[in-house]
């Protein structure tokens, strides 16, 4: 499914089976999750894609033929960061995330909305086992970058999370598990979603707009609302930090200072370094995350755009070749 330019919908092509370069891994997509970036690549909102492009950083799928790293017919998974420099400054310090040449899959690289794709081995990751294709899936984006997101906020306590999609659902659940106490921001009115979210564990569950019951020590965004960043801090401790976790966001409106004093802290979250990958799949393998996952065929991948931009997916939706 080939996205011909922004804001066009992709396009169902026929292509050659792409051939594995050095130090690449010729893989059989299983399947490939849908991240609202996806969206944000559709709608021009990300400034430079390969054009044309095939999306999706969130493949599950099996080597074929290719590299060194291994065997054929094992099964990896394939997430955003598909490429660094490894001798700028932020590749030297650990800080991979922010190579200013860093290529990323399905956005730089052709990614995970085909039957056939290919990756640099060294980027590629094993998956437990514990998670079948479906499931494992959402785990590369949705909660690798939402394992990033809650590590920045430290060793926070009480953990709002603004937004319940596919990475919330899957944090919620790592931070509950992990002692926190989590409190889930949904849209205004979505009592569906927050009853989703209390079946998973939270400790209470509400409109964005609305004040919860505790202050929390960390905020953590994954709505693409610039208005939720005052909200965050509103209902954020002293001390507190707000990390958004997202690629894009709409304009944040000016806020009163008096929002950030008492050393709160607004961060974002860019991209995820393999370390970050390792030890999120490692935390997943011994937990039990259970990963909301709706099935879609690839060639309806049109559908599962729309359906994930009108919130209609209830957690992650996954293309299958
Ligand atoms: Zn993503
Ligand atoms: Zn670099």
């Amino acid at each position: 499914m080939v996205l011909p330019r922004p804001r066009a919908p992709l396009d169902l092509q026929q292509r050659p089976t792409p051939q594995p370069g050095a130090g690449q891994v010729l893989l059989r997509v299983r399947a490939c999750g849908v991240c609202r970036t996806d969206l944000h690549v559709v709608d021009g909102e990300l400034p430079r894609p390969k054009i044309p492009l095939i999306l999706g950083h969130e493949i599950v799928a099996t080597v074929e033929e290719g590299g060194a790293r291994f065997a054929s017919g094992a099964r990896v998974g394939v997430p955003w960061l598909g490429w660094t420099d490894g001798t700028c400054r932020f590749c030297r310090s650990e800080h991979e995330n922010l190579c200013d040449a860093a290529r990323f899959t399905g956005y730089d690289l052709d990614g995970g909305y085909a039957d056939y794709t290919v990756a640099d081995e060294r980027y590629c990751f094993p998956l437990p086992d514990s998670y079948d294709d479906l499931r494992a899936a959402p785990l590369l984006c949705a909660g690798l970058i939402g394992y990033r997101t809650l590590r920045l906020a430290g060793d926070a306590r009480r953990v709002g999370l603004y937004g319940f999609g596919a990475a919330a659902h899957l944090i919620a659940q790592v931070a509950v598990q992990q002692g926190r106490r989590v409190f889930a921001f949904t849209k205004p009115g979505d009592t569906e979603g927050q009853r989703f979210a209390r079946e998973l564990g939270v400790a209470w569950a509400g409109g964005s707009d609305e004040k919860p019951p505790e202050e929390l020590d960390a905020a953590l965004l994954f709505a693409p609302v610039g208005a939720l960043i005052p909200a965050a801090l509103r209902a954020t401790a002293k001390g507190g930090t707000v990390v958004a976790g997202g690629i894009h966001m709409s304009d944040i409106p000016a806020f009163p200072y008096e929002l950030l004093w008492g050393e709160r802290t607004v961060r974002s979250v860019a991209n995820l370094t393999r370390r970050d990958g390792e030890e999120f799949l490692a935390l997943a393998a011994t937990m039990q995350i259970r990963v909301e996952a709706r099935r879609f065929p690839l060639e309806q991948a049109n559908i599962a755009l729309e359906s994930l931009r009108k919130g209609e997916v209830r957690g992650a939706a996954v293309l299958v070749p």
